[in-house]
C-alpha cells in the first residue's frame, strides 16, 4: 500500500481540501509554495507514464484548476505538475498532480 493509499484510507492524517469519487486532494506536508496541494487518484496508478485513463487524468487537472480558484491563486497564476521517475523528481509511486501557487515560480525548474 502506498503512502497516498494510506492517506486515502485515512490511516495517515492529511489536511484534505477536496474529495470526490475519483480523487483526494490534500496539502503537501513540505510545501514548496504558499499553496501546495497534491491531487491524487483513488485508483493507484503508479505514475503518469503508466496512466491510460484520459478521463481520470483530465479530472485531476480540472480539479487542480478548480482548487486554484477556490484557494485564491487563479488570478495571480499557478503551476500544475506531475513528477515522473528519478529525473522527474518522483518520490511517491502513486500518481499525483502538484498544484503550486501563491508566489512567482521560477522557470525552468532546477
Ligand atoms: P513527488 O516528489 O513524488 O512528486 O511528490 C511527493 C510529495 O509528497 C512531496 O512533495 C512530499 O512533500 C509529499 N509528501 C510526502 N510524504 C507526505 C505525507 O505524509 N503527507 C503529505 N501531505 N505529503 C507528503
Amino acid at each position: 500500500m502506498t503512502l497516498f493509499e494510506k492517506i486515502i484510507a485515512r490511516e495517515i492524517p492529511a489536511d484534505i481540501v477536496h474529495e470526490d469519487d475519483l480523487c483526494l486532494a490534500f496539502r503537501d506536508i513540505a510545501p514548496a509554495a504558499p499553496v501546495h496541494v497534491l491531487i491524487v487518484p483513488k485508483t493507484p496508478v503508479p505514475r503518469i507514464a503508466e496512466a491510460d485513463d484520459a478521463a481520470l487524468v483530465g479530472h485531476l487537472f480540472l480539479t487542480a484548476a478548480k482548487l486554484a480558484r477556490e484557494l485564491g491563486i487563479a488570478e495571480t497564476g499557478f503551476r500544475v505538475v506531475a513528477n515522473n521517475g528519478p529525473h522527474g523528481g518522483e518520490t511517491v509511486p502513486h500518481l499525483h498532480v502538484h498544484l503550486l501557487g501563491g508566489r512567482p515560480l521560477a522557470w525552468p525548474p532546477g
